[in-house]
C-alpha cells in the first residue's frame, strides 16, 4: 500500500511503463481517441444553464464520493473483484443533459477528485488503470449525444418531451454507454492476461443488472435536474447506500471463495457437502466426492516460476468447473488440490465425470506471459480419486479420507488416471 504516491503521475508512468507491454498500444490509443473525439465531438455552445448542471452535478458527485469513502477504500483489501462505480449515475446524467465537452470536462473533475480522495492510497488501482477507465467512461459519454441526434432529440435531452421517444432514446443512450464501456473494458482485460477467456469477461447478471440499475438512476437524475432541480439531492442517499450493498454482496463472496481460483473455499465447501450428506441420508440417495490432485506440479512452479503456477491452477480451476454441472460443487482447500461434490451421482456416473475432467486437464493450453513474451505451458496431467456415499463413508470426513487415498493409488499406478475406492 503506497499512501504516499503522489497526486500528480509524470504522463511517461501512466501507461507506458507500468501497463504490461502487449496492452499498452491499446490503452494509449484508447486514450488518444478519447482526446481526439472529445476535441472533434459536434456540440453546442454551452451556455449559463449548462454550467450550473454541470456544477450541480460536480457538487452531488463529490458529496456521493465524500461519503462512499469508507466503502470505496475497504476495496483494498480484495484486489481482483469487479469494480463497480457508481459515479455512472452522475456521469451519465451529465451525458444526457450538458453538451459534450462539459460532460467530458465532468467524467475528468470527477475522476480527478476519486484519484486524489479515494484511489490514490489503494495500491490495487494503479494510476494508468485509473486513466485508462477514465478514458473509457470518456468515450461511453460520448457515444450518447449521437445515440439523441438519431432519435431526433438534439444532442441533449433538455428540451425533449416526456414521451415515449424519449424514452427509448434513454434506454437506448444507457446501452450504448455500458456496451461501449464494457468492451474496452473488456479487451484490456484480455490484454492484459491473454489466459483469460473472452465471454466470461462480460459478468454476470447481477454485475450486468447492477450496471445497469446505475445507469437508470442516471437517467432519473437527468430528469429530476430538468423538472425538479432541488429534489435532486433525492438521488444521493439511494447511491451511497447501493454502493454499500455491493460491497457487502462483495464480502460474502470473499467469505466463501479461494481467492486465487474463485472456486468455494474449506468451509463453504464443507457447508454444501454437509446439506448434500443430509439430503442424500434422508432421500437414501448417493453423492460422489473427487479429489483431483495435480500430477508433478512442484516442476511447473520450478521450471515456470510460481506466478506461472497460479495462472495454472486458475485454469485448471476453469476446467473442471466446466466439466461439471451448475449445481455441483467445486473448492479448492489449498495448494494444487481440488475436490468436487457431485450431488445424486452414483459411482459409475461420478466415474465418467472424473475422466471428463481428466482428459479435460491433459488438453489444456495454459498462456501465460513471462518476461513479456507468451509462453504455452502444456503436458498437465492430473490423478483422481472417488469415494461415494454411502459406500465409501457416511461422514465427509471419512469421504475425504477414502477419495485422498485413491487419489494416492492412482499416483502409485503411475498418475494421470482416474481410481474409485471400489476398484480392485
Ligand atoms: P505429485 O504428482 O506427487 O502430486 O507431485 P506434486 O509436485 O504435484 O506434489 P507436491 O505435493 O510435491 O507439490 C505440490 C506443489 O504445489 C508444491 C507447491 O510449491 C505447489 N503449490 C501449492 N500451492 C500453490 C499455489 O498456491 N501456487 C503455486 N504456484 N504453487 C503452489
Ligand atoms: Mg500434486
Ligand atoms: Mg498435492
Amino acid at each position: 500500500m503506497s499512501t504516499s504516491r503522489p497526486i500528480f503521475v509524470h504522463p511517461a508512468d501512466w501507461a507506458v511503463r507500468v501497463a504490461p507491454r502487449g496492452v499498452r498500444p491499446f490503452y494509449v490509443g484508447v486514450m488518444l481517441a478519447a482526446i481526439a473525439l472529445t476535441v472533434l465531438a459536434p456540440g453546442n455552445d454551452p451556455v449559463k444553464a449548462d454550467w450550473v448542471r454541470l456544477a450541480a452535478l460536480l457538487a452531488i458527485g463529490v458529496v456521493q464520493a465524500e461519503l462512499s469513502r469508507g466503502t470505496e477504500q475497504i476495496r483494498r483489501w480484495f484486489a481482483g473483484v469487479p469494480h463497480v462505480n457508481m459515479t455512472a449515475v452522475w456521469l451519465l446524467a451529465g451525458a444526457l443533459l450538458l453538451p459534450p465537452q462539459l460532460s467530458v470536462l465532468l467524467v475528468a473533475l470527477i475522476y480527478g477528485h476519486l484519484w486524489v480522495r479515494v484511489w490514490r492510497p489503494i495500491s490495487s488501482r494503479p494510476a494508468y488503470r485509473v486513466i485508462f477507465s477514465g478514458c473509457t467512461v470518456v468515450l461511453s459519454v460520448l457515444a450518447v449525444a449521437p445515440v439523441l441526434r438519431v432519435f431526433g432529440l438534439g444532442e441533449t435531452v433538455v428540451d425533449a418531451s416526456p414521451d415515449v421517444r424519449t424514452l427509448a432514446a434513454i434506454v437506448v443512450t444507457i446501452l450504448a454507454y455500458t456496451t461501449v464501456n464494457s468492451i474496452l473494458i473488456m479487451i484490456g482485460i484480455k490484454l492484459h492476461n491473454p489466459a483469460r477467456a473472452f465471454l466470461p469477461l462480460v459478468g454476470t447478471w447481477a454485475d450486468n443488472a447492477l450496471e445497469l440499475g446505475t445507469l437508470c438512476l442516471g437517467g432519473l437524475t437527468a430528469a429530476v435536474l430538468i423538472s425538479f432541480p432541488n429534489l435532486t439531492i433525492l438521488m444521493l442517499l439511494p447511491v451511497v447506500v447501493l454502493h454499500r450493498c455491493v460491497l457487502m454482496r462483495q464480502l460474502q463472496e470473499m467469505a466463501t471463495q479461494d481467492a486465487k481460483t474463485g472456486l468455494l473455499n474449506d468451509r463453504e465447501w464443507r457447508n454444501r457437502a454437509a446439506g448434500e450428506l443430509a439430503r442424500a441420508a434422508h432421500k437414501h440417495d448417493a453423492f460422489a466426492v473427487l479429489i483431483v490432485d495435480l500430477d508433478n506440479f512442484k516442476r511447473v512452479n520450478d521450471t515456470r516460476g510460481h506466478l506461472a503456477g497460479d495462472s495454472v491452477l486458475r485454469a485448471v480451476a476453469d476446467t473442471i468447473r466446466a466439466e461439471v454441472r451448475a449445481y455441483d460443487s467445486v473448492g479448492r482447500f489449498g495448494g494444487e488440490e481440488f475436490v468436487v461434490l457431485l450431488p445424486e451421482i452414483p459411482d459409475p456416473g461420478a466415474r465418467a465425470v472424473a475422466e471428463r475432467i481428466r482428459r479435460a486437464i491433459a488438453e489444456l493450453e495454459v498462456i501465460v506471459v513471462l518476461d513479456q513474451h507468451a509462453t504455452v505451458i502444456n503436458g498437465l496431467s492430473a490423478s483422481i480419486g472417488i469415494a461415494t456415499y454411502p459406500d465409501a463413508g457416511v461422514v465427509i470426513d471419512r469421504l475425504l479420507y477414502a477419495a485422498d487415498q485413491a487419489m494416492y493409488r492412482a499416483k502409485v499406478n503411475g498418475r494421470n488416471q482416474v481410481i474409485s475406492v471400489t476398484d480392485a
